[in-house]
Parts: C-alpha cells; structure tokens; sequence
C-alpha cells in the first residue's frame, strides 16, 4: 500500500527548504489539518537529522507582551503562555530546513565563477 504520508513529508521538507514557516502556514499550504502538520513534522526532523547536508531550523516562539524568548523548549508545538507573565500573546515557532554552513559555503566558492 502506498503511503500518502511520504508524499506530504516530501512536499513538507520541500516547503521549509530556505525558508521559514510556521505550522499554520504548512497547514494551509499543503491542505491538511495543522494537528496533522505537528505529527509529520517531528518525522521531517528526524530524517533531516539523519541527513548530513542539511539541518533542521527552529525559529523559537516568543512572548509579545514581555518578549520572552522559548530557546529551551523541546516541543515543535507553540507553547500556550509565556513563563515569564503568563502573557497567551505568543508567536507560533516557525521551521525551516538550511544546508549545513560547511557545505553551502563550499558550493559558494564553487558556484561563484559564473
Ligand atoms: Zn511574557
């Protein structure tokens, strides 16, 4: 049986690639319900970690109220108040997928030429 799950990985990987998004607009963007955005992004980070050229980027939600800034949460998910002045302001996390520095620059060098 095919999977439609590897499908929407893909497209999901293909989304972040240089870019930053939070999992409202990969919900909107691939059609899907946001809570299914969470499940198949915890399985995008694992197959990135496993990748050496690329890493995975998690851009850390932040309180609006007292700017507050999420560095040590584990969780994909956007927290639901802030720690600090139990402020609900606070900005979804947003995910992106870079190329690892040491490679990039390498095909920097290389693509420069041109
Ligand atoms: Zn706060």
């Amino acid at each position: 049986m095919l999977s439609p799950d590897r499908t929407v990985r893909q497209r999901m990987t293909d989304l972040l690639f240089d870019a930053r998004r939070s999992s409202y607009q990969l919900a909107q963007l691939l059609g899907i319900p946001e809570r299914q955005v969470e499940d198949h992004l915890s399985h995008v980070v694992q197959s990135v970690a496993r990748d050496r050229t690329r890493r995975f980027v998690l851009e850390p939600s932040t309180c609006t109220d007292c700017g507050y800034v999420f560095r040590d949460r584990k969780k994909l998910t956007k927290p639901s108040r802030c720690p600090s002045c139990r402020s609900e302001g606070v900005t979804a996390p947003r995910y992106g997928i870079e190329l690892r520095k040491a490679l990039s620059r390498r095909l920097d060098s290389r693509a420069v030429s041109g």
